[in-house]
Order: C-alpha cells, then sequence, then structure tokens
C-alpha cells in the first residue's frame, strides 16, 4: 500500500465533484432503457434517446427526480421550485449527440438544489463540509481502453451506460486532506445507500472528480476517479506531486488530469477548459420542471431513516459504543448485517465484536466489501454458539472466520471436516501434557522456578494440540503438575 501524507496538510484545499448513478432506478434517465446495464454485452442496452438519433426525444424520468429531491433533503440542502435542463456541448466518443443534458446555474438556470451540508468526523472534531449544488444529468457512454489510457492502441465505446441517471454533488473546497475526501464520499455513500436510491458495492456507481490546490499552486482538477477507495491515492499523489514543483519554484500548471489507476499517477488530460466553451443552452426538447411544496413534503414523509438516526439508535438499542455503532453505520450493507445477526443471537456486544474486530480485517485484507464475502449472518452467530458451548475455542473461532468468509461453509462443516472440535476431556489432555513435559525438560525445570517460563509450556501444549485445548483445563493442568514435580523435588 502506498504511503499517504499525513493529516494537517493546511495548505491543501480540496473540493469534490461527485457524481453518484441512481442504481436503484428501473430505467434510464430519459428514456425507458433499463437502467441495469452492467454484465451485458456492449450496446445492447440502448435505444434512440440513448444514441442521440435525430427525432428522438427525451422524456424526463418522474422517480428520478424524486430520488434526487430525497437526497438534496437528506443533505440538507434548498429544493429550487423549478428548474429545467441544458444542454452542455462538446465532441466526444462517449457522446455521440453531441451533448450531455445536464443542469447550470448561470443563464437563468438553476440546479436540482443547493446549499446543503454533510458532516464528516475529522479526528476528534466533526466537520462540516458544505455542498454548493445538486443536480440532476445523464451519464455518458463508457470508454475502455486496452492498458493504461494513453499507450492503448484503441478506444472501444459502450453506450449501455449512456443516459443512466447520475446525481452530480459539488462540495465546496474545504477538505483538507485526501483523507478527509475519502471519508466524505464514504459517508455520501452510506446516506445515499441508506435513502434506497443507490448501491455503492456496483462497480464506477460512484465517481468522482477532483479539484486540488496548495498554497502557492494553483487549481489542478483531476478526472475520473473511479471509485472513492482510489480518490485517496489519487489525491495523495497529487499533492506530492504539486509540493515536488513548488519546492523546485516551478509553476503548477492550470490544467485537468487523469488518474491512472494501473499505473497510479495522475496525468495531463487537457489544459483547462472554461466553461463558455461548453456553451451551455438550456435544453429545448425537456419542459422546465415544477418541484411543488406538496411533491417535497411527500417524500419528507417517507425519508427512511438516516446514518445519523441509525448510529445513535445502536447506541441506545444495543447498547454498544458510539465508536462501533459509527464504523458499522458507515456501510449499509455492514449495519444491516449486524442487525440480520442479533436478532438471530440477542447478544448485540459480542456480535459487534467479531465484526469490528477479526470480520472487518479479514475484509479489509481480502479486499471485500461484507455483501462480496460468503459470509452470512447466519454462519457468523453459529459460530459464535460453537464457542459458547464450548464446542471450539474463540482460537479456533479466529481461524476459521477467513474461511467462511472465503468459501462460505457452515462453521460446523468446518470443524468437523478439519477435527477442530475443543478437546475438554481432562484425561486426554493430561496426556498430552506429559508429552509436552517429556520434550521440554528444560523448559519445565525453568517453569518451577519462575512463573513466567509456564506460559512457553502451555504455548507448547497449544502447538501440540493445534490450538484445539479448551485453554482454562490445560492451563490447570500444566499447574497442577508443576505443583506435583515441585512437591516431589522438595526434600
Ligand atoms: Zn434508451
Amino acid at each position: 500500500m502506498t504511503e499517504m501524507p499525513n493529516d494537517n496538510c493546511n495548505e491543501t484545499l480540496i473540493g469534490l465533484e461527485i457524481h453518484a448513478q441512481l442504481t436503484s432506478l428501473k430505467t434510464k434517465l430519459f428514456c425507458g432503457c433499463s437502467s441495469n446495464y452492467r454484465g451485458h454485452n456492449p450496446n445492447t442496452i440502448v435505444c434512440p434517446v440513448c444514441f442521440g438519433l435525430p427525432g428522438a426525444l427525451p422524456v424526463l424520468n418522474k422517480k428520478a427526480v424524486e430520488f434526487a429531491v430525497m437526497s438534496a433533503i437528506a443533505l440538507d440542502c434548498k429544493v429550487s421550485e423549478r428548474m429545467f435542463f441544458f444542454r452542455k456541448n462538446y465532441y466526444y466518443p462517449d457522446m455521440p449527440k453531441n451533448f450531455q443534458i445536464s443542469q447550470y446555474d448561470y443563464a437563468g438556470g438553476v440546479p436540482l438544489a443547493v446549499g446543503g451540508n454533510l458532516f464528516i468526523e475529522a479526528g476528534r472534531r466533526r466537520k462540516k463540509v458544505r455542498i454548493s449544488r445538486v443536480h440532476l444529468e445523464e451519464d455518458p457512454g463508457r470508454l475502455v481502453h486496452l492498458g493504461s489510457i494513453d499507450k492503448s492502441p484503441y478506444t472501444l465505446v459502450d453506450y449501455n451506460r449512456s443516459g443512466i441517471a447520475l446525481l452530480e454533488l459539488v462540495t465546496d473546497p474545504e477538505l483538507k486532506s485526501p483523507k478527509e475526501a475519502r471519508i466524505l464520499l464514504q459517508k455520501l455513500r452510506s446516506i445515499l445507500e441508506h435513502l434506497g436510491v443507490f448501491d455503492g458495492g456496483l462497480e464506477g456507481a460512484m465517481r468522482c472528480d477532483a479539484n486540488i490546490s496548495l498554497v502557492g499552486g494553483t487549481r489542478v482538477e483531476i478526472k475520473n476517479i473511479s471509485s472513492f477507495k482510489e480518490v485517496e491515492r489519487a489525491l495523495s499523489f497529487e499533492i506530492m506531486r504539486q509540493k515536488d514543483l513548488l519546492q523546485k519554484e516551478l509553476a503548477v500548471k492550470r490544467e485537468t488530469r487523469h488518474w491512472d489507476e494501473t499505473r497510479r499517477i495522475t496525468l495531463t488530460l487537457r489544459t483547462k477548459e472554461e466553461e463558455h466553451d461548453y456553451r451551455y443552452f438550456p435544453e429545448p426538447d425537456l419542459v422546465p420542471i415544477l418541484i411543488t411544496k406538496d411533491f417535497i413534503e411527500k417524500i419528507k414523509e417517507k425519508m427512511p431513516e438516516l446514518p445519523e438516526a441509525r448510529i445513535r439508535r445502536f447506541t441506545v438499542t444495543y447498547n454498544i459504543p458510539n465508536y462501533d455503532a459509527k464504523v458499522l453505520v458507515s456501510d449499509k450493507a455492514l449495519a444491516d448485517f449486524f442487525e440480520r445477526s442479533v436478532k438471530l443471537y440477542n447478544n448485540p456486544k459480542k456480535v459487534s465484536n467479531w465484526m469490528m474486530s477479526d470480520l472487518l480485517r479479514c475484509l479489509y485484507e481480502n479486499n471485500l466489501e461484507i455483501q462480496e464475502s460468503k459470509m452470512t449472518p447466519e454462519n457468523l452467530v453459529e459460530m459464535i454458539r460453537l464457542i459458547d458451548g464450548e464446542v471450539i475455542s474463540g482460537k479456533i473461532g479466529k481461524r476459521i472466520l477467513p474461511e467462511i468468509v472465503s468459501t462460505g461453509q457452515r462453521p460446523l462443516q468446518i470443524i468437523e471436516e478439519k477435527d477442530l472440535v475443543k478437546i475438554a476431556s481432562r484425561e486426554a489432555l493430561e496426556k498430552i501434557v506429559d508429552r509436552v513435559f517429556k520434550a521440554n525438560l528444560k523448559a519445565v525445570n525453568d517453569a518451577l522456578l519462575d512463573e513466567k517460563a509456564v506460559h512457553f509450556l502451555v504455548g507448547q501444549l497449544m502447538k501440540a494440540t493445534k490450538g484445539k485445548a479448551d485453554p482454562q483445563l490445560a492451563n490447570k493442568i500444566i499447574m497442577e503438575k508443576l505443583e506435583f514435580l515441585k512437591a516431589e523435588k522438595s526434600p
């Protein structure tokens, strides 16, 4: 893993332009094509509107407006009463009609919503980050390169994605580190998932552009950061690049750079285009949209529980620490997993402990999200019950957990197949202790004089039983035998 610069880059200012697909919609933003485009053959989920063929007319998806308004409310934004769409003109192969239907906040345009907030944890502080606007636009098609963008011998284009509803959110440049940027995206993801409008587990569902400037430098935009896992890396690289230039007293050019995920560097894409280059003008094929107070009120009435409220509920209802609740709720799937487990096994603290330590570590090490792993609440609970029932030791629990995560096998099946049932019979353990003592005569002598050396013998016993010995009983037998030897030796 690359080294991240430390958090206190006071001289850095980062603003994000986030694009989140409204993945819960059934259809695209302006046509009836399915919005479930992933995993299909290229250019098969398309129609004349997606392609922008002459005569094709867009029709706005009302549900998309509802989802966008819901998101705007959750972010404390002011929803506009009247809005319309604009054409953002540019020529690029991902956009065959040569313009993107988007929104604009000049020339009489208003975005769907303005002036919101998002709170993030920055160190021990709660920090408010302002959302300057939220709007709706269509996703362009997807360009596919062989390897990195600048070396690829060709570009392929897949229009299945074109016309997918995107929620664009722009933050003020108030973030001070790559880490804060990642935390903000994670928080936003959790909010949108709790609203039920978005699934961040889908590849490319949340992408972002970032503008970043260092004191003494100029604003640089980084495009195409394809996941929020990448954002920290991309920004860290860019900070280092700019710092290096500034140290050498070289100018940081105002430009747009591309994040190359494979090589983990940013590359010049183009010098920064100006807004007027896009020749924005109102989209004549769509009528203005009136968002009535009644429409907003109805949405407010059916707002689901949002992350902050859920964190509070977790600490009150389940009596788990605030920190645990925050970690669990930072990922909706994780929080759902927790609640389903607690329904099966009413010891929230124990479930949360297993999730917070071993399960999360295992997911992190394998770069998996909980929903991508094969762990189920049923299996986690079965494993905890086997430990409670003293069928296996906690140590064996820790050992089989990664296996459950990767194979989805039932814990009981794993321990039976691998013969991991706890050795809790005194008779059996005594025999093994005898063997261990015989093989480690020096350590036994040491242990007679110094209690610390006992740990070594316990360790050897655990090794001999592959961690299956009942730890308390094993300890007891070892101590008894040592006492017996001591008594024998003393005159
Ligand atoms: Zn279509």
